[in-house]
């Protein structure tokens, strides 16, 4: 029997120790999960699916939902988590791209579903239901149906997930993920980020998403550890089970909303071994407050959807080791290279560029878009990430932002990170977003949507807020003139995804028409 990724996360399927724990709920030990796969691995069976089939799951977080995804690994099928935000439009994009067998859902969802005529969606998709309360036409099913005890036979390049981007920067594309790509890089982060065992992870992250499902689950399962499976973050929630869990992954927003309250301090997280940030930016200057509070160094890494993790800062904690404001170093089996976009040529150590990346965990494609994938690859095989990026002396990368983000006014490139940061340092800023607009003059106008603090916001009609003038001033003493923002906005707050990215598309949506009269 080989099944690659099935193995990995059913190392401990056999023991009594547990694998969700809490101070809500009892604990569930590690043979009573794989005794639910193994149901679910049942009724997907008894519903037609077969090896290589995608089985679509859109539903509140549970036990259930996960049991679900290491049931697809079971039996072959290709496992598509779907956010749960997406409409039913959206989600029939989904369901209908990538040919979906089953697709489980909300009741509600399944109800409309099962009465509407839903356009565009193969025939004969099943639809059921599992919901967040253990309710549901799957989870009558799984009660009911006998444990599956075969493990399908698949190679390592059958696929194991397909993941729809976030899309951030365009239409979602499903990222082919193969059984090796997600049993690699497993393997990978359970020894650099030294997970036994003795383990317990706060997770208090989605599990439609590649951080909350491959890096955090996919770690559990693979090292025997347990975790403590939260609906979604709460500050309160985390504080109060904390005690409980010696290690978090987490996005930098998890921890900006940590530093704001003051339970939040050395005392609380001096049992903990290891937090860690990913899936956005984290400023340098979260991780040196992080510090301040409790004394511990936030472990930032990198990856993607198409990719699974590709850099990390070190496990080790000493001194240095762990960069402010870098997303560390390649992990083991990456090659990283940076290329100047234009001539695609190495560029100098220091200068920034494309990141480009090669590995056991890089994705075999979009489903169904041959041509984008072939784009999206160098002809040597690297996948070209979007990212720019430059390396240090010590070969540390620091990500600058997207290659949708590069503004080009006047023909000269600007990079949003270094206008923002700049930016960010002004009393009263909160947080700020630089895009480039279009304009008739320059192609591209820098831009800079502004938060400002509440006790900043003041300032009388027709009057430029005495905050923008402070931004002004400061950019003025810092930037060449080509890089400094031509106009300036103030919202009460960025827009994010759920991963807590700043949709810049949206703002660049929003005021499409600002240098256009
Ligand atoms: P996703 O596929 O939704 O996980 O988004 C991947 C993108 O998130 C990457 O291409 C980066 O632009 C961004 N990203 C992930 N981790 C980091 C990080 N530590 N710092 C900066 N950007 C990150």
């Amino acid at each position: 029997m080989s099944n690659p990724l099935y193995s990995l996360l059913a190392t401990h399927a056999e023991t009594d120790a547990v694998l969700f724990t809490g101070t809500h709920d009892a604990d569930i030990r590690y043979k009573q999960f794989f005794t639910t796969v193994a149901r679910a691995a049942s009724v997907l069976v008894d519903q037609g699916v077969n090896a290589g089939d995608r089985v679509a799951l859109q539903t509140t977080k549970s036990i259930d939902a996960l049991a679900v995804y290491v049931a697809c690994a079971k039996i072959g099928a290709v496992f598509l988590p779907l956010n749960t935000a997406y409409t039913l439009r959206e989600t029939e994009f989904f369901l209908q791209d990538a040919g979906v067998s089953v697709f489980i859902t909300s009741s509600e969802r399944e109800a409309v579903l099962l009465t509407a005529d839903v356009k565009n969606v193969q025939d004969p998709m099943k639809v059921m239901s599992l919901d967040g309360d253990g309710s549901g036409s799957f989870s009558d099913a799984m009660t009911q149906a006998d444990t599956l005890d075969t493990v399908a036979s698949v190679s390592s390049s059958d696929l194991g997930a397909i993941l729809y981007t976030s899309g951030t920067t365009g239409r979602s594309k499903g990222a082919m993920l193969s059984q090796d790509n997600l049993a690699s890089n497993t393997r990978v982060l359970v020894d650099y980020w030294q997970f036994t065992a003795d383990d317990c992870l706060l997770h208090a992250l989605p599990i439609y998403h590649t951080h909350g499902l491959f890096v955090a689950c996919n770690v559990i399962l693979a090292s025997g550890a347990s975790m403590i499976f939260q609906p979604s973050f709460n500050v309160d929630a985390v504080l109060a089970e904390l005690p409980q869990a010696n290690t978090m992954m987490g996005v930098p927003t998890f921890y900006t909303r940590l530093l704001v309250d003051e339970r939040f301090d050395a005392d609380t997280t001096k049992h903990m071994r290891l937090f860690t940030s990913g899936s956005a930016p984290m400023l340098a200057e979260t991780h040196t407050q992080f510090e301040e509070r409790t004394g511990l160094r936030i472990l930032e890494r990198y990856g993607m959807t198409e990719t699974g993790m590709l850099t990390s800062n070190p496990y080790l904690t000493s001194a240095g080791a762990r960069k402010p404001g870098t997303v560390g170093l390649p992990l083991p089996g990456v090659s990283l290279r940076i290329k100047d976009e234009e001539t695609a040529q190495d560029v100098a150590q220091g200068s920034i560029g494309m990141i480009e990346v090669t590995g056991p965990n890089v994705f075999k494609g979009y489903w169904n878009l041959p041509e984008k994938t072939t784009e999206e690859f160098t002809s040597d095989g690297f996948f070209i990430t979007g990212d720019l990026g430059f390396l240090d002396d010590d070969g540390y990368v620091t990500i600058v932002g997207r290659n949708k983000d590069l503004i080009i006014s006047g023909g000269f490139n600007v990079y949003p990170k270094e206008v923002e940061l700049l930016i960010d340092e002004v009393v009263g800023i909160k947080e700020s977003a630089v895009i480039g607009l279009p304009h008739t003059d320059f192609g591209e106008a820098v831009t800079a949507v502004l938060v400002v603090e509440a006790e900043h916001t003041d300032s009388g009609e027709g009057v430029e807020s005495p905050v923008i003038g402070r931004v002004k001033s400061h950019l003025s003493d810092e930037l060449a003139k080509f890089k400094q923002p031509k106009q300036y906005v103030i919202l009460d707050e960025l827009p994010r995804n759920a991963m807590g990215k700043v949709q810049k598309n949206r703002l660049r949506e929003q005021y499409d028409h600002l240098y256009r009269g």
